[in-house]
This record gives C-alpha cells, sequence and structure tokens, in this order.
C-alpha cells in the first residue's frame, strides 16, 4: 500500500486545510536501516524545487528527528536519526520551515502565471529556500522595465487576496487549458486525472505541492537580480516581503 499523503487531499474547506496539516497519527509499515514508510504522512518529500520537510516523530515519552524524507522509486521515505520504538507514532512539521517554502512555492506559480501571460516565456526550471527562490523562464531577455512590470503584476495579485484553489480535472481539459505553457507530456500518459492548482485568475497548472489558502499570505514579491542562463533563458531572484 503506498503512504496516503495528507497535503495532497482535496481542498474542500476543512479545518486545517490539508496543506496546513502540522500533525498527524500514523503507523510505521516498513522500518529500513535508516528510514521508517508510514501508513500516511503530511511530511513533503524532496522534489520539484522544493526542499524536504524535517520535523520529528513522537511516541510516549520519546521521539526521533526526520532529518528528511525522500521518494526512492515511489515509496517516501523518512530518514530518522532512531528507530521509533513502536509502530504508532506521531508526526509533527517543522511549520516554520514548510510554511515559508509554501509561500514561495505559491509564489513562483504566480510569478509563473504572470510571465507566461506577458512574455509568452515558459518556466523551465526553479528552486527554492525559506529566504529567496529563482526562477529559470525560456524564452526570455528581461529588461529592467520587464522585472519591474512582472513584480508589479504579482504584487496585483498578492494584494487583491485571491484565494487558491486545488481541484481534480480531466487531463484532456488541462491539456486544452494550457496549451504550450507545460510540458504535460512529462507526466504517466497512464494518469487520467490532474490535481490542478489556480491562483486567483493569474496561473492555473497541474501540481502536486503544498500551496497557501490564499495569495495575501505570499506578502509581496521582491525581485533582488536576473541573470542570463544562456541561450534565451533568464534566471529571475527574488524574496519575499513579510505579510501585511
Ligand atoms: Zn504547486
Amino acid at each position: 500500500m503506498p503512504t496516503r499523503v495528507l497535503y495532497m487531499e482535496e481542498r474542500r474547506g476543512q479545518d486545517p486545510d490539508p496543506c496546513y496539516l502540522r500533525e498527524f497519527d500514523a503507523r510505521i509499515v516498513e522500518r529500513g536501516p535508516d528510514y521508517v514508510v508510514l501508513d500516511q504522512t503530511a511530511f513533503y518529500a524532496e522534489g520539484g524545487g522544493q526542499p524536504t520537510d524535517t520535523g520529528v516523530v513522537r511516541w510516549p515519552g520519546e521521539e526521533a528527528r526526520v532529518l528528511r524524507v525522500q521518494k526512492d522509486k515511489g515509496v517516501i521515505k523518512h530518514v530518522v536519526d532512531r528507530m521509533p520504538a513502536v509502530d504508532e507514532v506521531r508526526g509533527i512539521i517543522d511549520w516554520d520551515r514548510r510554511y515559508a517554502h509554501m509561500r514561495f512555492h505559491t509564489s513562483q506559480h504566480l510569478m509563473s502565471g504572470v510571465v507566461w501571460r506577458i512574455f509568452g516565456a515558459r518556466t523551465v526550471g526553479n528552486q527554492l529556500y525559506t529566504d529567496h527562490a529563482r526562477v529559470d523562464f525560456q524564452p526570455a531577455n528581461f529588461t529592467p522595465e520587464d522585472l519591474q512590470r512582472i513584480e508589479a503584476e504579482c504584487n496585483g495579485v498578492v494584494g487583491a487576496a485571491q484565494d487558491v484553489r486545488i481541484f481534480e480535472e480531466d487531463r484532456v481539459v488541462v491539456d486544452r487549458k494550457i496549451g504550450d505553457r507545460s510540458l504535460l507530456d512529462l507526466i504517466p500518459v497512464s494518469i487520467r486525472r490532474l490535481r490542478v492548482i489556480q491562483v486567483g485568475d493569474a496561473d492555473y497548472c497541474p501540481c502536486g505541492g503544498t500551496h497557501l489558502r490564499n495569495s495575501s499570505e505570499i506578502g509581496g514579491i521582491n525581485i533582488l537580480e536576473k541573470r542570463s542562463k544562456g541561450k534565451e533563458t533568464d534566471r529571475i531572484v527574488y524574496e519575499l516581503r513579510p505579510r501585511a
């Protein structure tokens, strides 16, 4: 049985929202030399430009640090600093770190949507951290005025406090809506229903990550610099302003 991924559950207004789940109960279903596999998890496994979650798994009177979470041939492994003595544990995520990642990841959706709409440039790479992020666009050769416009357009959506929706949609519909913008070819053809993220009216794209509920939580985007990464590829590096 694959691990049930709790932050992937459908967003239906439940409290807490699946992406905001900080703690959960789980059962250990497999033990490796330095990792455990759980029947369900809210930990994000490193991938798609977003670093791993960290935290602890706790059992009566004791706990182990979760040093990193990684996907290995579809198996989600929680690498721990010691083996839990029992199978029933409580997982607790380092929330400040995860929430920073969620803010950057959601802001990256927003920027990718804005750049696609204005410049017709695709997002070809991204990496985020707790204090900054970078996104690579192609084809692109942004002027200082372009960067100002991207920043202003993004911050307009942040200021408008738009909902971030997460829902399932048929692959054929998603393909028709996004056209050349994203490489759906990378998703196995056997998957017919896709999890779609919509950031207000600024971005619509399939994604399996963790997302804010509202664009206002981004706080604001502050572009630090752009770097040319070779032929027709520009990298934008940015930080986030504190939440209002
Ligand atoms: Zn996403």
